[in-house]
């Protein structure tokens, strides 16, 4: 069907954008309604604990939005807000309480830790049942084995936003820039789960643009604002922007945005800073089929992964799954 055609092979074209906010309510609306289910058969109502530590401004809004979102579907929550002089003894305390609990569902850590805290030995004492982040080792090496496990919601979001776009990911070609435990890696996982052919890039890949202007998809997780150009993209590809970084920089906003600069540079001097991805916008949009933007692409989507998450950890925990 044309529609639903995987390459546009016209360069000009502006690319589509991917609204990850219409796939994020969509899956909201599915946890509702799971969450309803469960207390009126079961009367089970999903808990997830949120443990943050320390005063970082961007974590405390994360969390925050997931407290939020939680308490949007029906799933109760607790907020662990700790110290910064919190130390590892006393995390690991907490986190043991909260995996002894048996009305608590799943359990968040938010990352990044006090560097003081060893953040790999806090996610191995989650229990793997609660890790609805998916990063514990037991749910990372279920991941590479191909078993059901709990994927990293960032991740999970992105298969979720390309399935639901009719985007087909069996037989592509795909590129994951980026190679982190929580984006990069799961991400090349699931992908080659669902058949694709994947290849990873990182700090050390040569020749960047060569490997990436292959793939028919291209997922670029880098932390660099704008850093993917028309040089990096095939034409028609779909572009999967993961990047979330802060730009306050006004000549910075208008290099990237082009046309919608004046919006952006507008946002900078009410808030003093603009959301940008790790792909160049308007160089993108000349090139690829169909791009998420930032904000309202992937961000959305990993609060709606880690909902639907804890509602099957929910399940999974009593055997309902
Ligand atoms: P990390 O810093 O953990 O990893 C960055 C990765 O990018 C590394 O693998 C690094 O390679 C690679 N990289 C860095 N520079 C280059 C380059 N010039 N060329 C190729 N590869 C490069 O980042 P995260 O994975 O945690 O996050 C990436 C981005 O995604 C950030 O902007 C973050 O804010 C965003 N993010 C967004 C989320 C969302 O919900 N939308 C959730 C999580 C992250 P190497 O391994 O060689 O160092």
């Amino acid at each position: 069907m044309a529609t639903q055609s995987f390459i546009d092979t016209d360069p000009a074209r502006r690319a589509q954008l991917l609204h990850g906010a219409a796939v994020a309510a969509q899956i909201k609306l599915e946890a509702t309604r799971e969450v309803e289910r469960l207390w009126k058969d079961h009367q089970v109502r999903p808990c997830l604990a949120a443990v943050r530590v320390g005063d970082d401004p961007a974590s405390a809004v994360y969390v925050r939005n997931k407290i939020k979102a939680s308490a949007e579907v029906g799933i109760r929550s607790e907020h662990h807000a700790l110290t910064a002089t919190t130390n590892s003894i006393e995390l690991l305390d907490l986190i043991a309480s909260l995996n002894d609990r048996d009305d608590v569902d799943g359990i968040l850590v938010q990352l990044p830790l006090p560097a003081e805290i060893d953040a790999d030995k806090i996610i191995e004492a989650v229990d793997p049942q609660k890790d609805v982040d998916g990063f514990h080792p037991l749910n990372v090496g279920r991941l590479a084995l191909g078993r059901p496990a709990f994927a990293p919601c960032t991740p999970a979001g992105v298969i979720e936003l390309l399935d639901r776009s009719g985007i087909p990911i069996a037989g592509a070609g795909a590129c994951v820039v980026g190679r982190s435990q929580i984006v990069g890696r799961p991400m090349a996982q699931l992908l080659l789960q669902r058949d694709a052919t994947v290849t990873v890039c990182h700090s050390r890949t040569r020749d960047l643009a060569a490997v990436t202007r292959a793939a028919d998809l291209l997922i670029v997780a880098i932390g660099r604002p704008g850093f993917i150009g028309r040089e990096h993209i095939k034409p028609g590809a779909t572009v999967i922007d993961v990047g979330m970084n802060s730009v306050t920089d006004e000549a910075v906003a208008r290099e990237l945005f082009g046309a919608d600069a004046e919006k952006r540079i507008e946002i900078i001097s009410k808030r003093g800073y603009t959301l940008v991805g790790d792909v160049n916008p308007a160089e993108a949009d000349a090139v690829a089929g169909r791009r998420t933007p930032v904000p309202g692409g992937v961000g959305l989507l990993t609060v709606a992964m880690l909902l639907r998450n804890t509602v099957k950890a929910a399940k999974l925990r009593r055997g309902m799954e």
